[in-house]
Parts: C-alpha cells; sequence; structure tokens
C-alpha cells in the first residue's frame, strides 16, 4: 500500500485543497495521534445516518454519543456505532450531557424547525453546536442561535458539506486567483422531485418553506461562494403547479435572481419538482466554470475551460466531520465559513427571496 505522503505527493494537491488530504489521511489504518472531536448526533433520520456511517472513516472526529426519541433507534444505533448505554439520551434527558465530559459538540439533524430551540438548549449544556441547513427557519431565528452560542462560550457550525469538497475548492481558488478574468455570471439549478406527501418537508411550520429552504439554499450558497461576493439585491418568482401538494407557504419551484456589487449576477432555479436538477455555471470574461452535478453526495463532476477537474472523489460527511474538528479545537479557518455567521448571510437572501415573491418587487440587502 502506498505511504500516505507518496499518496499525497502523486495527486500534486495545492495547499488549498487539504481537506482532501485529511480525507486521504482519514484511512483507518494511518496513525494520527493528534485532538479528537467527540460528536452526538441528535435526531437519527435519513441523513444522520448517512452521517454516522461517513464518521466511522473519520480521523479526527469520533461518534461517541446519541440523542433520539426513539428508544428503539438508540438501542440499535447504540449497538450498530458501539455507543455505550450512558451515552445515549432522549429528548427528555439530553440536558445531562453537561456532565458528560466525553462529548464535545452536538450536531442536530432534526426537521429545520427543531433546529433553533434545540441549538439553544445545547448551548447552554457547554458543548459546541453542528446544526444541519437550512441553519434556521429564518434569519430572526439564526440570530439568535448565534448570540445564544455566543453567550454560551461555544462555536457555532453548520453543516455545508460542500465547502469542504474538492472540485469545488478547485473552482473557487482558480476564480479567486483570476483564472476565469472578471466573474459576471453565474447559474445555479437545484431540485428533485419530492415524494411523500405527509413528509415534514411539505409542511410549512416544520420545514420553514419548501424547496428552497431544502435545496435551492445550494444554489443560494453556491451563488456566494462561486462569485466571491455577497449580493446586494434579490429578484424572485413562484411557478405552482400542484398546489395541493405544496400548499400557502410550501414553495413547489422559485426562480431567482442575485445581483452582486461588481455587477455580476446569478439566475437560479430551486424546485421540488424536476429530478437531475443539480448545476452551477460559472462565467468570467476569460473562462468558466461547469459542475454538473454540483452539490449531491457525488461523485462531483465538473470542468473549466482549462479542462477536466480531476480529483478523486470523497465521502462529503467524512471530510467534514474532520475537518469541524481541526476548526473546533485546532482554530483552523476553512476557506469557505461553515459558522453561524455564513449560515446567516443564505438565511436573509431566502427571507429577501420570499419576500420578493410576496411582493413581485425587487428587495435590496442590507
Ligand atoms: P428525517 O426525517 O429523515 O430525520 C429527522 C429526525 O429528526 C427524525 O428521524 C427524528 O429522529 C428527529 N425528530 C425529532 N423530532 C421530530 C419531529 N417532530 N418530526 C420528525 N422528526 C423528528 O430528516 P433528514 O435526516 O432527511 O433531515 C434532517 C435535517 O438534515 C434537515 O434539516 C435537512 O435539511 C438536513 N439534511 C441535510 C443534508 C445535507 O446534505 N447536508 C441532506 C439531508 C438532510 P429521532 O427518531 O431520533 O428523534
Amino acid at each position: 500500500m502506498k505511504s500516505r505522503r507518496k499518496f499525497i505527493q502523486q495527486l500534486s494537491l495545492p495547499v488549498i485543497l487539504l481537506p482532501f488530504a485529511s480525507a486521504a489521511a482519514s484511512e483507518k489504518s494511518l496513525p494520527y495521534d493528534g485532538p479528537v472531536l467527540r460528536v452526538a448526533l441528535l435526531g437519527l433520520g435519513g441523513y444522520a445516518r448517512m452521517v454516522a456511517d461517513a464518521m466511522q472513516n473519520c480521523q479526527k472526529a469520533k461518534l461517541v454519543a446519541l440523542i433520539s426519541g426513539t428508544p428503539a433507534k438508540l438501542e440499535a444505533w447504540g449497538k450498530k456505532y458501539n455507543v455505550a448505554p450512558e451515552n445515549r439520551y432522549s429528548y427528555e434527558t439530553v440536558d445531562q450531557i453537561a456532565s458528560n465530559p466525553n462529548i464535545d459538540a452536538v450536531y442536530i439533524i432534526t426537521p429545520n424547525s427543531l433546529h433553533k430551540p434545540f441549538a439553544l438548549q445545547i448551548a447552554k449544556t457547554g458543548k459546541h453546536v453542528i446544526v444541519e441547513k437550512p441553519m434556521a427557519l429564518n434569519a430572526n431565528e439564526g440570530q439568535e442561535m448565534i448570540d445564544a452560542c455566543k453567550k454560551a462560550g461555544v462555536q457555532l457550525l453548520v453543516g455545508y458539506r460542500m465547502h469542504f469538497e474538492p472540485k469545488t475548492l478547485e473552482v473557487v481558488r482558480m476564480r479567486q486567483a483570476g483564472e476565469f478574468g472578471k466573474i459576471l455570471f453565474f447559474q445555479g439549478l437545484s431540485g428533485f422531485i419530492i415524494g411523500d406527501p405527509t413528509q415534514w418537508r411539505l409542511k410549512k411550520d416544520m420545514a420553514g418553506g419548501g424547496s428552497m429552504m431544502d435545496i435551492g439554499i445550494y444554489s443560494i450558497n453556491g451563488a456566494r461562494y462561486m462569485i466571491g461576493e455577497e449580493p446586494i439585491w434579490v429578484t424572485a418568482q413562484e411557478t405552482k403547479t400542484n398546489p395541493e401538494k405544496f400548499k400557502e407557504g410550501v414553495d413547489e419551484t422559485i426562480q431567482f435572481q442575485l445581483g452582486f456589487p461588481s455587477g455580476a449576477v446569478a439566475s437560479c432555479l430551486s424546485t421540488y419538482s424536476l429530478n437531475n436538477l443539480d448545476k452551477f455555471f460559472l462565467n468570467g470574461t476569460k473562462g468558466f466554470a461547469e459542475m454538473q452535478p454540483s452539490t449531491g453526495y457525488g461523485p462531483i463532476k465538473g470542468r473549466t475551460n482549462k479542462g477536466e477537474l480531476n480529483y478523486p472523489h470523497v465521502t462529503h460527511q467524512t471530510v467534514q466531520m474532520d475537518e469541524f474538528a481541526s476548526i473546533l479545537l485546532e482554530g483552523k479557518q476553512p476557506l469557505i465559513p461553515v459558522d453561524g455567521a455564513e449560515g446567516l448571510r443564505d438565511l436573509k437572501i431566502v427571507d429577501a427571496i420570499y419576500q420578493a415573491v410576496k411582493t413581485g418587487k425587487k428587495v435590496s440587502l442590507g
């Protein structure tokens, strides 16, 4: 088997791609004696399962505790992931983690409406808070979470897994280096056909909206990290082909446009009514980048005017959790932020998009 150093050298990784280096280093056989982030998962659903599986290959982060409203899951997941009974909690006993010195952070992976209440509760226990996207139902809630974590002296991170994906980082590096020239245009297409009409994603009180909260947020976030600026205005239009399934306040399809200080514009689509819709396109005066798929679990595929992006596929959640460990334990600054302020920037744009849909007017972002 190749040594880690040789493996990394052969890939000629630029410094910027360190997240990939940590993925390579995540091979279990490699010795690692640095600090390890001890993580509790809160809400044992579909995505938490993916995170738990991915964490089995982490080097710097370890799944040590489980928090669930379903006793049978605590039992089954506890056995599967080797989590001792004393590290399994219900929502009634979760405050007791405050006196468990073996937990550093809690990763909240519940329906969106529970992100804020659980974040406030976890912050009070003195543990770092990691929360899934969207960070909260709206910007006011996001701000409350930031304030609560600050007051409690804990850090707040949002599960933006694409911020560590190697091909994404390479495009950002090229844009920062001026290789695409002056950026003038971004297109983000994010969607899938949503199934079960009874699921929480289609309930406004639990999801906060519809496709925009769930999948459209990838295009918002992508427009920001691809262009490298914060938008100053938003326009948006909603289309609804199935008002029965997508009730008032639950958006099916929204087209939206973002304007940036440099003059660049983004044109995006968020929908729950089209599959195979996962594409980013960035265009500047000297070149372009095209990624399709751009935000799915991968492999991400991409090319620029200089050719294919040939970085190997990594398991996003493995790299994310190793990187989160470096951020929380060693103060590492990621190339694209993943803190509460980053989550809040997206929520402010989501709020503005909903306002633009409602009023039909261009909304300024202050
Ligand atoms: P699921 O419905 O599969 O799981 C949510 C879990 O939350 C449930 O299994 C349950 O776990 C817990 N829960 C607590 N209270 C409730 C309640 N009142 N109703 C329903 N569930 C409850 O959702 P997902 O895992 O798909 O999504 C969870 C979060 O993760 C969302 O915010 C979503 O946006 C995000 N996500 C992020 C992805 C990414 O790529 N970054 C991908 C998919 C989702 P228990 O039984 O243990 O209490």
